[in-house]
């Protein structure tokens, strides 16, 4: 087993490996940017080094400076948390070079997942539905016109190493399609390594299922069911819960296979997640797989009783699982909630100092997060500050729980997205389980109109 990992990450997903490295008795390295000194994942490692100036260009992406901080250190792995560096197939491979363990799969892997058209092709080859689109990236206008007439509209234009719902354009007609390929690629351009675009059938209200797996090197993979994302707003998850309300025992038997038949064509190791779209006629399609532990893992700890944490670095460090897929099954029902530093009326960031937190608890409520009062919340990075996680027996108790956790946790000094949360968790279409990926359009949609009704911001219960 590994004697110190280094957790090239910040915010509660650093801390998060944190507690599993404490439980296995492993020392913990911090690397942080210099404005974040004060936060938690700093003082509760075990040893931390600056890595660079707040930009995360400059610190928390700065390759070289990870390396010789986990050198100088002598950490004998890394955990990538997610986001940064975690599905950088050029850090994988620095860190196997220099002789260190990185805490995901192969860089191999990290890099054909990565690439959303090789993605495709590699599934298509290994049998795994696709949604319907090009074979590959589009070079040209060529062609593309008669394509996206026999995809039917509306079509997606997608780029090949997207990522973070970036580089989307939805297409409703023909006249909108060149346009929309080149606003696509300048996104892409800007945003990834990239410009390379590819078009999908673009379903109307499908549900975002995906499969957890987990793989060892000794060619083991299981799956740990699945978690539904299709609360979502600019195709960025809001809430998840596990198992989703859709399931039946049928259609997890299918889906679960073609994870499995997704993961082994790529002789998966470590944590990664299988994402599918699923349409409203019951046919499921391969969407993109992610090679990291995701934010949403909680509602499947919940679920399995598993650390998924603990299992990554396990298998890491060469030991193989300890289960098979017929070892596990479903314990009740988790439900996760994302509260972002976020005006909940306009969505724009709210960095800011935290003057009052009060974090709620008590039986089924688990609370991810590095906030505390007094802690700034920095503009620089990610506006998620907590997640909110309840179990229950039934996914009523579970949506009670989360129900009065939301009520209940005080933020005061910036403002958060927790009234949001409330309501989305209190709309008829969420408690009865209604769920797609136009949820949150529908929900905005009729706030607006309620705005319009009401004169202006309606009152709201929660969290001021
Ligand atoms: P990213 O890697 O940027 O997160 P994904 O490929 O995972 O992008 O897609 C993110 C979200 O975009 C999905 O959860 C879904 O809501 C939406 N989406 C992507 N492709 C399609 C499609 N072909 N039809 C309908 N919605 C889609």
């Amino acid at each position: 087993m590994f004697k110190k990992i280094l957790i090239a990450n910040r915010g509660e997903i650093a801390l998060r490996v944190i507690w599993a490295c404490r439980e296995l008795g492993i020392r913990t390295v911090a690397v942080h940017s210099n404005v974040d000194r004060d936060s938690l994942h700093v003082r509760f490692a075990d040893e931390d080094i600056c890595i660079g100036p707040a930009q995360s260009a400059d610190s928390y992406l700065n390759v070289k400076a990870i390396i010789s901080a986990a050198e100088i250190c002598g950490a004998d792995a890394i955990h990538p948390g997610y986001g940064f560096l975690a599905e950088n197939a050029h850090f994988a491979k620095v860190c196997a070079e220099c002789g260190i363990s990185f805490i995901g799969p192969r860089a191999e892997t990290i890099r054909r997942m990565g690439d959303k058209v090789e993605a495709r092709r590699t599934m298509i080859t290994a049998g795994v539905p696709v949604v319907p689109g090009s074979e590959g990236v589009l070079a040209t206008f060529d062609g593309l016109e008669d394509l996206a007439q026999s995809l039917g509209y509306p079509v997606i234009i997608k780029a090949s190493a997207g990522g973070g719902g970036r580089g989307m354009r939805i297409v409703e007609s023909p006249a909108d399609l060149r346009g929309a390929v080149e606003a696509a690629r300048a996104e892409a351009g800007a945003s990834f390594a990239s410009d390379e675009v590819y078009v999908e059938k673009y379903l109307t209200n499908p549900r975002h299922i995906e499969f957890q797996i987990l793989g060892d090197s000794y060619g083991n993979v299981v799956h740990l069911f699945e978690r539904e994302c299709s609360v979502q707003r600019r195709h960025q998850k809001i809430l998840e819960e596990a198992p989703s309300p859709v399931m039946d025992e049928e259609l997890r038997r299918r889906m679960g296979e073609a994870a499995l038949v997704a993961a082994r064509a790529v002789e998966y190791e470590n944590a990664g997640t299988v994402e599918f779209l699923l349409d409203e006629d019951g046919s499921f399609y391969f969407m993109e797989m992610n090679t990291r532990i995701q934010v949403e893992h909680p509602v499947t700890e919940n679920i399995t009783r598993l650390d998924l944490v603990k299992e990554q670095i396990r298998v890491a460090a060469g030991e193989a699982l300890q289960f098979r897929q017929e070892d596990l099954s479903i314990h009740g029902w988790s439900i996760e909630a994302r509260v972002n530093a976020e005006d909940p009326w306009t969505f724009r960031p709210c960095p800011g100092l935290i003057t009052t937190f009060h974090p709620p608890g008590g039986p089924g409520v688990r609370l991810d997060t590095a906030a505390y009062a007094g802690y700034t919340v920095l503009p620089h990075y990610d506006s998620m500050i907590a997640k909110l996680i309840a179990r229950g027996k039934t996914r009523e108790e579970a949506l009670s729980r989360l129900a009065r956790a939301l009520d209940l946790f005080v933020i005061e000094g910036i403002s958060t997205n927790l009234p949001l949360l409330a309501e989305i968790i209190a709309a008829p279409a969420f408690v009865s389980g209604q769920l797609g990926t136009r949820f949150m359009d529908d929900l905005l949609e009729e706030r607006a109109q309620r705005d319009v009704l009401w004169g202006e911001t309606p009152p709201f219960s929660g969290t001021p």
